[in-house]
């Protein structure tokens, strides 16, 4: 056994020029950070991981210097613990898994117990779009071969949703049944400026009536995260799946949420939330269950990466979320950490067959938008 030696953290800055306004940011976004984990064991053997941005956890390296990099599960136990005090630090989980897949000398999809390489993804638009717009973006992914698409509804713009439907609709007529639409209405959780409430079980039923009238396939955060009662009420109302959970910060939480009925859909993301050991015991315990689950991947394209390799690994039939926006979100921005961006195909992703995740970072471009 090869311990770990060290862990290395460096920060990353992306000017967005022009900016990039995400439909649940409320402002726009000029810049995107990335921040980047490495992680040695003593033989020069690296892994990468990123997705969020390590808050609180200088000071913790000698938690994990000297241990073997292949006792995940105590990793992990140390990472939740960081995260109950700290920041979201499950990046570094990503990147001990890349470290397994280095020294076992296969990708992590297959350590996890997958059989297969090929991952379904749909088209996760990220913009208010106007409505021509909207079904332009909509016939462009269609015509990439995008099995489904989710749009984005304004979240706290009260009565706002009327218009977006009528962006829906134009989506409709120009694509009929040939695109699965889903539709995120971002109302989980909240940004920091962001002081108006979220809607109330009275609010997003008639927001639900009109999404089945226009086929819609799921229906993405109505009401606010913690809300058990009134998604379970809102799923026995509607006939569109209910769907949540990306950002709830403890899986013991989430378990709550889906043990109480609250999901058809849940959608923790590995670099957010347990890291693909936690999610790895999560997902596995859903597949004797109703509750599907597909991730959230709104990181960046490294944090997509990974939950790509765990959906492979867990052999899920469901779509994963692949972000994708151009030209105001594009793959040259959501993956400007990579020296390749992640493609699909036919709408579907291919992971590699080497080793760990397979992940070639642009180290030119990490020069040159780093922060510290
Ligand atoms: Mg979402």
């Amino acid at each position: 056994m090869a311990p770990i030696d060290r862990i290395t953290i460096s920060h990353h800055r992306l000017l967005l020029t022009p900016p990039f306004r995400a439909a649940w940011d409320g402002q726009e976004r000029n810049h995107f950070d990335a921040t980047i984990v490495r992680v040695f064991d003593i033989d020069g053997r690296m892994g990468i991981g990123s997705g969020d941005l390590m808050l609180g956890f200088e000071g913790h390296e000698e938690l994990f210097a000297g241990q073997d990099p292949l006792d995940l599960e105590r990793h992990n136990k140390v990472l939740t613990n960081i995260d109950f005090h700290y920041g979201r630090c499950w990046p570094l989980d990503i990147a001990l898994w890349d470290l397994a897949g280095q020294i076992k000398q296969e990708p992590v999809w297959r350590l996890l117990g997958g059989t297969s390489p090929h991952v379904p993804v749909y088209a996760s638009s990220g913009a208010l779009h106007p409505r021509e717009e909207l079904a332009e973006l909509a016939v462009g992914f269609l015509e990439l071969g995008f099995p489904a698409m989710k749009i984005r509804f304004r979240s706290r713009e009260s009565g706002g949703w009327h218009e977006d439907v009528k962006g829906l609709e134009a989506v409709r007529a120009r694509v009929g049944d040939r695109l699965k639409l889903m539709v995120d209405c971002n109302q989980g959780w909240q940004m920091p400026w962001d002081t108006d409430p979220p809607w109330t079980l009275d609010e997003a039923l008639p927001v639900a009536r009109e999404l089945e009238r226009l086929g819609v396939f799921w229906m993405e955060e109505p009401l606010h995260r913690a809300d058990l009662e009134g998604h379970k009420r809102l799923r026995d109302m509607t006939s569109v799946k209910i769907v949540g959970g990306e950002m709830t910060r403890e899986l013991s939480s989430l378990q709550t949420m889906v043990d109480g009925g609250a999901f058809d859909i849940v959608q923790p993301d590995v670099a957010l939330v347990g890291g693909i050991t936690g999610l790895a015991e999560f997902g596995r315990r859903l597949r004797d269950t109703n509750t599907v689950f597909t991730p959230h991947t709104w990181t960046n394209g490294l944090g997509m990466l990974a939950n790509l390799h765990l959906m492979a690994g867990l052999g899920a039939a469901s779509f994963v979320e692949f972000p994708y926006d151009p030209p105001s979100w594009g793959l040259d921005r959501r993956d400007y950490t990579l020296s390749h961006p992640v493609t699909q195909k036919d709408g579907v992703v291919t992971l590699s067959e080497k080793a760990g995740l397979a992940i070639s970072l642009d180290e030119e471009r990490l020069a040159a938008t780093r922060l510290d």
